[in-house]
């Protein structure tokens, strides 16, 4: 307050900065609220009206393994996936999600040996998604257990790998790293849309996850799916959804089918010069993000970014560069712990250390609101030295 007072007699722009900087910015969470602009653009396009009468009954289509999955919504995922081109969905089970989150647990119960004397282990390479390990012990199972970094796991027997690509946090493209014949493979593709990576094949793995959090930023709709491939998987995903949730919100499957109908509608109407698509929409915002980003990184001695490498998207039918959804910062020179360094200029990230490395490394939601995202570029250029 008292530098601000000082420094604001000739230049705005100083009193902006220093009068923000007590503002303290929360760039922890992935919350995706970017995307809200476009869904307010939208307007009606991907409203829907539920009557009192509708959607009462704990069923939606008995005749499907996913007996409480609504046969709108998995036409929509069916539709939407085939325009993108990331996931292969024929001779695919559709599992539906109480987020993603529900249906990692449910692939851990599912691919689990029921009567092994010891729990599986699950591993990730690092850095890992934070949340996989304490998902995976919160209730000390006595099927599955965390295993630890993919990278030096070196035991016999089966274990669980949870493949992450593009990657949270770091964003890079990954594939399966243990490679032993007893290893099961969960793939996490929450991240595998074109706003966020080049989409260069259709993924074709015995069990996918995506999520609408990631895809069109509607996180609080709660709603994830799985493609899954062996009808015996598919079986115990289903039962395990059954005694956690008994199914997923019909109202939420609906407005999901609504919403995901706007993304696939808005890439045909582009293709008829119509308007923009939500992936051009997001693919521009992250790509302007991302610029803004490196700008100041770049020239600052304090940071470094990852690099990535461009590479043909066939749904934008271009070579595109990687823009991830997370910031992967490093800081150099001698601060050895990141997120307390950051913190003390009231920039809230989380440490490296939950993803299993290093606290020279943080990590940053890129997703947030614009407010929120250019004041924390405007504070990163402010930090020029220890
Ligand atoms: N997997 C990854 C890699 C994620 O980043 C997230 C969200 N942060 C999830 C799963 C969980 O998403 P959902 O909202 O669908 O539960």
């Amino acid at each position: 307050v008292v530098m601000s007072s000082t420094l604001s007699s000739g230049n705005s722009t100083c009193k902006y900065h220093t009068g923000s900087r007590n503002k303290v910015i929360n760039l922890d969470h992935g919350d995706p609220t970017v995307y809200e602009r476009f869904w307010r653009q939208r307007g009606d396009k991907s409203t829907i009206i539920i009557s009192g009468w509708q959607s009462m009954s704990y069923f939606s289509d008995v005749s499907n393994i996913c007996w409480f999955l609504e046969t709108e919504f998995a036409k929509e995922v069916v539709r939407l996936h085939t325009l993108v081109g990331n996931a292969v969905t024929e001779g695919r089970h559709i599992v539906v999600g109480t987020g993603s989150s529900q249906l990692f647990l449910a692939a851990l119960y599912a691919l689990s040996p029921q009567h092994s004397p010891q729990p599986i282990n699950v591993v990730c390479a690092s850095p890992y998604y934070s949340s996989y390990p304490s998902m995976t012990d919160y209730l000390k199972s006595g099927l599955y257990k965390w295993g630890g970094n993919a990278d030096s796991y070196e035991k016999e027997g089966p274990y669980i790998e949870v493949v992450t690509s593009p990657n949270n946090p770091d964003g890079h493209v990954r594939r399966s790293k243990v490679n032993r014949s007893e290893g099961l493979l969960l793939h996490d593709l929450a991240y595998y849309w074109p706003q966020y990576t080049p989409i260069s094949s259709p993924a074709d793995y015995d069990l996918t996850l995506f999520t609408l959090s990631k895809t069109t930023g509607h996180a609080g709709m709660r709603i994830g799916w799985a493609l899954v491939k062996d009808k015996e998987v598919a079986k115990k995903m289903t039962k395990f959804i059954e005694l956690n949730t008994i199914g997923v919100s019909k109202d939420s499957q609906l407005r999901a089918a609504k919403v995901l109908r706007a993304v696939s509608d808005s890439c045909e109407e582009e293709n008829s010069q119509e308007g923009e698509s939500f992936f051009k929409f997001s693919h521009n915002l992250m790509a302007n993000r991302w610029k803004q980003l490196r700008e100041v990184v770049d020239s600052s001695q304090l940071f470094s970014l990852p690099q990535f490498s461009p590479a043909f998207c066939n749904f934008f039918n271009q070579v595109v560069e990687p823009q991830p959804a997370f910031v992967w910062l490093k800081c150099e020179g001698n601060v050895e712990d990141c997120e307390k360094f950051l913190r003390a200029h009231n920039i809230i990230t989380r440490s490296g250390k939950h993803f299993g490395v290093s606290r020279k490394y943080v990590r940053i939601s890129l997703l947030d609101t614009d407010e929120n995202f250019n004041q924390f570029v405007d504070r990163l250029s402010t930090i020029q030295s220890l």
